[in-house]
Parts: C-alpha cells; sequence; structure tokens
C-alpha cells in the first residue's frame, strides 16, 4: 500500500551517522583552496601583485600583459591542487551560479597534449547564454553575453575545477547578473561614504560595506523527502496535517545538535573553510529540523559570493549523507519558517566600524552621523526595501504572521531613542560654546562605547540596530543577498551624498563650524525619520493600524511589492547612482515577476496532482474498505445493523464530502489558472495568481488535511509531518 512511505521511514530510522574527522586545526586549513593574497604573494611577479592590489583596492585595470602573468600563476597553482578544468563563475538572475567547465588540456599536434590557460581565458569568456533570463535585454539577434573576472573575490579550486568569479554582462553593456548591480552600489556607497568619514578622519581612502549573513535552513532525511512530490517539485510541502507537537515546547531552539546533522555540518564547515568561507556559528533554530550557520562578516561582494557558494555545497554535502537541505522559506506550515539575516555595516581603510559608537565625542558624532542617515535612507524608501526581499517563497513569512513583517520600520534600542530625542533639540544655525560643551558630554558624549545591549534585542523587527551594526531580517532564506544589499547600499549611498550638500552648504554660505553643520543636518533627519522608528511588536495588530497612520507601505504580497521596483523614484535612484540604468531595473522587475507566476504555476500543478493521483485514490480506497465493513455488518445483523456501524457510516460520508469538495476545488483552480495565462500583461497576470489561484490551496489543502486524519494511517502515502520533522 502506502509503500514508498514506509520504505522511506524504515530507510531513514536505520541511517547511521558518517564519521567526520578533522586531522588538522581549522586555522591550519583555512583558505588552502583559494588563490588568495597570501598564494599570490608566494607565485605572482611583485609587478603583477601590485596591479591585482590595486585593481582590488582601487578599481584600476590590468593590462593584458600582467594578466597573462596571472593566468599561468593561477594555472600552474591550481594544477597544483589537482584541478584539471577551470570555469568563469557567475551568478545570473535566476538567482543562483552558474558554470561552464573548461580543461586545460590543449593538443600542440596529434600526439601531445599541454596545459593551457591566458590571460584572454582569465579576462573574458563568452559563454552560449541564450537561455539565461534576462528580461528582455538580449532579443535573440542581439543574443551575445560575456562574463568577465572580478578581481575583488578570488578564484578558488572546488573539486576539481579553478573557478573564477566573473560578472555576467551583454555586449550592449546591460548588467546580466546580480554582481554588476552590487559591485556599483557598493562603489557608490564607497565614494559617498569616503566623502562623509574625512570630514572626521583626512586619512580615510575608502569605506567597504561588511555583510555577514546568517543562513537559517531546514535539514531532512533525503528518503523521507523522496517521498513528498509536493517537496521535490516545489520545496515546500502543500498540504499535510500539523503534528501534534511542533516547535511549542521550544525544545528545539539551541538545543544538543543531533549526530546526524552535526556530522553534515562539521563536514560542510571544513568545505567551507578550505574554501574560504570563514563559518563560526553553528546552532538548532526554532522549529524542529531547522539550523542555521553563520561566518565571520566580510566585504560585501567576498560575503555574497561565498553565500551563493555555501548554498550549492549545502546541496552537494547533505546529499553524502542522506540529507536533503530545504532552504525554501516555508517549507512547513504551522512552525517557522527560514530567513537569511544580513548583517551590514561600513567600514573604513583605516579599520574603523563607522556605525560603532567610540570612545571620543568626536567618533561619536561620526557614528551618529553614519546611523542617522541609514535610518533616514530606510525612511525614504522603505517600499524599495521591502521590494528586495519580495518572493513566492518569502510571501509565507512576510506576508503572514511570522516573524518579520511586510512592513518595513527600523528599531534602535532605548539608549538611542534618547540620544536621537536629545538631539533633535539642538537649536538651528550657530551653537553657543556653552551648548557645544554640553552637547559633546552630555548627548554624544553619552553614547556608550559598546552598546551590544542583549536584553534590548528587538526580534520582531526587520531592520534592527544591532549594537554596531543594522540586521536586515526580511531577506528569504533561498534569497541571493546581491539585491537587498545592492539596494540598501545604493540608498544610504544617496543619502550621504545628500548630506555631504547639506552640510556643505550650511559651511559654506552660513558660514557654520562643521560639527554645527552637522548637528544641524542630522537634526532636521531626526525629525523627518520618526516614521520609520518603531521600538514595539512587529507582529501585533496594532501596528498594522499605526504603521497605516504613519503611511508606512504593507506590501504583502509579492507583486504588489515587486511595483516599487520601477516606481519613478528608484528608476531615477539607480540612474542617479549608476547602479541601474532603466532598461536594468525595468528587466529585474519583469524576471521577478515572471518567476513568481511560474512558482505558483508549477505549486498549483503539483497540487492539484497530489490531490487526484493520491489523496482522493487513498480516500476512495479507506471509504471502499468501510463500505464493505458495513454490508458485512448488515450481513450480520440484518436491521440493527445501524447500531454498530454509526462511525462507519459518518466517516463514509466525510469522506464523499471531503472528495467532493477537493474536486470542485481543483476545478475552479485549473480554470483560474487558464484565465490568468490567457493574459498577456505581466502584471495582470502576476495578481490573478496571487489573488485568484493561490487562495484556492488554502482551501485544497484543508480538505486533504482533513482526510489525513480520517484515513488509515498504513493506507495514507504522503510522508507526514511528525515523520518529517521528528525522526532525525
Ligand atoms: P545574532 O544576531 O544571531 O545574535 P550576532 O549579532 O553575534 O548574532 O552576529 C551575527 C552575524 O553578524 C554574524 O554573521 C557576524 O558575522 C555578523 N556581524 C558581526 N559584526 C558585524 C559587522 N560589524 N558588520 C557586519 N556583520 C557583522
Ligand atoms: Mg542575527
Amino acid at each position: 500500500m502506502a509503500t514508498l512511505r514506509f520504505q522511506a521511514l524504515h530507510e531513514t530510522l536505520h541511517r547511521k551517522p558518517i564519521l567526520v574527522i578533522e586531522k588538522e586545526k581549522r586555522s591550519g586549513i583555512f583558505g588552502t583552496q583559494v588563490f588568495n593574497k597570501k598564494q599570490m604573494r608566494q607565485h605572482l611577479t611583485t609587478e603583477a601583485l601590485k596591479s591585482v592590489k590595486d585593481a582590488i583596492e582601487q578599481g584600476s585595470k590590468i593590462n593584458r600583459k600582467i594578466a597573462d602573468q596571472i593566468a599561468m600563476a593561477m594555472k600552474e597553482w591550481a594544477l597544483s591542487k589537482g584541478a584539471t578544468h577551470y570555469t568563469h563563475w557567475f551568478q545570473p538572475l535566476t538567482g543562483v551560479t552558474a558554470e561552464k567547465h573548461d580543461a586545460f588540456f590543449h593538443t600542440i599536434n596529434e600526439n601531445e597534449g599541454m596545459e593551457r590557460f591566458g590571460g584572454n581565458q582569465l579576462v573574458q569568456q563568452e559563454p552560449d547564454a541564450s537561455s539565461f533570463p534576462s528580461g528582455g535585454i538580449r532579443n535573440t539577434f542581439e543574443a551575445r553575453g560575456y562574463t568577465a573576472w572580478d578581481p575583488t573575490s578570488p578564484a578558488f579550486v572546488y573539486g576539481t575545477t579553478l573557478c573564477i568569479p566573473t560578472v555576467f554582462v551583454a555586449y550592449t553593456g546591460e548588467a546580466l547578473d546580480n554582481k554588476t548591480p552590487l559591485l556599483r552600489a557598493l562603489q557608490a556607497v564607497d565614494t559617498a561614504a569616503t566623502a562623509i568619514a574625512k570630514y572626521f578622519d583626512k586619512n580615510v581612502k575608502k569605506v567597504n560595506a561588511s555583510l555577514g549573513w546568517e543562513q537559517e535552513y531546514f535539514l531532512i532525511d533525503r528518503a523521507l523527502v523522496n517521498s513528498r512530490p509536493d517537496l521535490v517539485m516545489t520545496g515546500r510541502t502543500l498540504l499535510g496535517h500539523s503534528s501534534a507537537k511542533g516547535q511549542q515546547l521550544e525544545d528545539h531552539y539551541f538545543g544538543s545538535i543531533p549526530t546526524r546533522a552535526l556530522s553534515f555540518m562539521r563536514e560542510l564547515e571544513q568545505e567551507c573553510l578550505v574554501l574560504g568561507i570563514p563559518i563560526k556559528t553553528r546552532h538548532n533554530e526554532v522549529a524542529p529540523n531547522q539550523f542555521e550557520i553563520a561566518p565571520i562578516h566580510e566585504e560585501t561582494n567576498l560575503a555574497v559570493d561565498h553565500n551563493s557558494l555555501i548554498m550549492d555545497l549545502m546541496d552537494k554535502i547533505a546529499l553524502k549523507h542522506q540529507f536533503k537541505v530545504l532552504l525554501h522559506e516555508k517549507p512547513f506550515a504551522g512552525v517557522n519558517g527560514s530567513g537569511k539575516h544580513n548583517n551590514w555595516s561600513l567600514k573604513t581603510n583605516l579599520g574603523v566600524n563607522l556605525l560603532s559608537p567610540g570612545k571620543t565625542p568626536m567618533s561619536n558624532l561620526q557614528f551618529l552621523t553614519f546611523f542617522v542617515n541609514t535610518i533616514k535612507a530606510i525612511n525614504d524608501y522603505e517600499e524599495l526595501m521591502r521590494a528586495g526581499v519580495a518572493s513566492a517563497g518569502n510571501d509565507h513569512r512576510l506576508g503572514s504572521n511570522e516573524a518579520p513583517p511586510a512592513i518595513i520600520s527600523v528599531f534602535i534600542g532605548k539608549q538611542l531613542t534618547e540620544v536621537l530625542k536629545e538631539l533633535e533639540g539642538v537649536t538651528t544655525g550657530k551653537l553657543s560654546p556653552k551648548e557645544k560643551t554640553e552637547l559633546k558630554l552630555n548627548v554624544v558624549g553619552k553614547i556608550p562605547e559598546i552598546l551590544l545591549d542583549n536584553t534590548d534585542r528587538n526580534r520582531t523587527s526587520p531592520f534592527a540596530f544591532t549594537g554596531n551594526k543594522f540586521e536586515f531580517r526580511a531577506v528569504g532564506s533561498n534569497a541571493n543577498c546581491a539585491n537587498p544589499m545592492t539596494i540598501l547600499n545604493t540608498i544610504v549611498a544617496k543619502q550621504l551624498k545628500e548630506f555631504k550638500i547639506e552640510v556643505d552648504i550650511l559651511i559654506d554660505t552660513k558660514n557654520l563650524k562643521k560639527d554645527e553643520a552637522v548637528f544641524n543636518v542630522l537634526r532636521e533627519y531626526i525629525k523627518k525619520s520618526k516614521n520609520i522608528l518603531f521600538e514595539g511588536n512587529g507582529y501585533g495588530e496594532e501596528w498594522i493600524a499605526e504603521a497605516s497612520k504613519r503611511k508606512l507601505s504593507n506590501n504583502r504580497s509579492t507583486p504588489e511589492a515587486l511595483k516599487a521596483k520601477i516606481s519613478k523614484k528608484s528608476l531615477d535612484l539607480f540612474q542617479e547612482m549608476k547602479v541601474m540604468n532603466e532598461v536594468e531595473s525595468k528587466a529585474r522587475y519583469e524576471i521577478e515577476i515572471e518567476e513568481y507566476v511560474m512558482r505558483i504555476r508549477i505549486e498549483g500543478r503539483v497540487l492539484g496532482d497530489i490531490a487526484r493521483n493520491h489523496v482522493i485514490p487513498t480516500a476512495i480506497r479507506y471509504q471502499n474498505l468501510l463500505i464493505k465493513n458495513v454490508a458485512g455488518l448488515k450481513d450480520l445483523y440484518g436491521k440493527e445493523f445501524k447500531n454498530y456501524a454509526k462511525e462507519q457510516l459518518g466517516i463514509i460520508e466525510k469522506i464523499s464530502g471531503h472528495i467532493e469538495a477537493i474536486n470542485s476545488k481543483v476545478n475552479a483552480m485549473t480554470s483560474e489558472r487558464k484565465i490568468a495565462n490567457s493574459t498577456t500583461d505581466l502584471d495582470h497576470k502576476a495578481s490573478a495568481y496571487c489573488n485568484q489561484v493561490l487562495p484556492l490551496f488554502e482551501e485544497i489543502r484543508y480538505h486533504c488535511d482533513k482526510l489525513e486524519l480520517v484515513v488509515d494511517n498504513e493506507l495514507w502515502p504522503l510522508t507526514k509531518y511528525r515523520e518529517l520533522l521528528f525522526t532525525l
């Protein structure tokens, strides 16, 4: 009967953890497969080394002769690591990474071969890229795109392949990937932040945005996943009654890590370290079978590459341990979904974190400057920030009563709220010496050097200040961080650019001292950004009402949220900051909205299939058993039989009711899908899928889940929640 389910359970219960041995200290294996600065120092000429360093630090070009030298050194190093192939590794707009491998091997004549790799192959390639999404940028006659080496992210050997991080652009110049706009945004924030940091320290030459992501995921036995067509096809369970026990006892969070999971983690961590991903933290998350992995923060471009890489690694290593990693934002109803917190800060080339309060009033004024400007940026572009994390999967978190809400707000904690209140009262124009002293001592001077106040943390806030960084918690577990990081760094860049203009005007025309001018502008920003600050419970009904009074957006679905990406305000922003031109912005919008439609469409088909091919036939089979039983009772007891068959008759009737309901709802869903598919307008299509097709999922699920409760457990073909979530 339900053979696949029981076979899978049997396999799972008999699995043994794979022993993972660590022969060497972790510091000893760190970065051994990466062509990093240490390797470059050993393998490159002084001239080539300087050229790469300049490219990384100042964005200067590397000439062909030097590129040849670097390629040669890289090849020798890669061969010594056992590499046979090389690939330009890039991040097309599918959100995942792409690679096409070429062998170093080359023939000299019919008898001889050699390993070859030159500057040309290192610097640029032309993958046949016509099947990657381009949102109309590349029409068929211009179906060409090329990948170009990104020297700011070091090459690495993964397996037997030398992977070279690259950008992916069309021949017409438009970006076809996630990395190119990110690099431009990082450039913009560097320029704008450096100019401001110079107010406080003339020696600052560069500002890097740092990113420390925290990746949440579920770990489920591979056989169990394979027994569920919905998990296989969509990454989430489209039906399944919740088990009697879920996460209510909170006995999983930070609990002892199951041995099988720990073995997987240890191998994953080793693999990460070897590839230069500085993994630091692992723990159980709130939901059963849910975990988190987090590295030490790094420069944002590198951190984004490392997150993309780890998502791939997780998949591969999980299979070795007979697991499947679920990165979907909401694989199971009724228990927490998964996110990817993006911890963000700005650091100067002198090692100063601009979002960390310092020892002196002056460094605290610098901190306040970046702090308030960030808040103002979020205030002005909250809707775009929401758009940056929109996806079909993430709608189950942001659109429902789960952490964090779809309304973007900023949490700063009690102490800093006080500080901002005081700053708001600063006199306009010139400050008296007494006032200045007062400010320095009692306002700026009052900020404690260490703000990492754990008691003050608000876990329901989508964007929280946590001591020396902001933490963007609305990012989906499956997302490529490049998208939200491009937006965040662009809006902060734009804000800092404006700040500089305003401060300079006050200095030049009103004859104010620099710190007076800074205080004056910050005061106005604090007044203007009040709406975005919220310290209360982000899940509460009251907040929804309050936020709407404050005119904050509450875009609960992806089609609604994404519109902010192509508003005039956003198009102008990206254009002005040279991050994306209008064509690039619109192309991304189109790709994302199309992806949304495709995901819901696939889910609808899978749900329809499971309801019709698994659930209804099983219910009928069980109903037939009951009917046979009732017929037998009738033979036995004659007219009296009803006294002995009450339960059976009741269930027979219930089953018919649910079958009928499933049938009619699946029919309704199919026709809504057909209607939606017949529209060519992408926006209409997306909202039809969102508002007409999607709501039927819940109704179909309701009846299927009711059947799961009545049908004989032995017959039920789909692995149940309690089996998926409590068998590790
Ligand atoms: P949690 O949020 O789970 O309590 P922490 O606040 O200690 O944990 O840090 C979580 C993440 O924040 C880590 O991935 C770490 O790399 C990152 N992080 C710490 N400091 C910074 C910083 N200055 N800039 C960016 N990320 C940071
Ligand atoms: Mg965190």
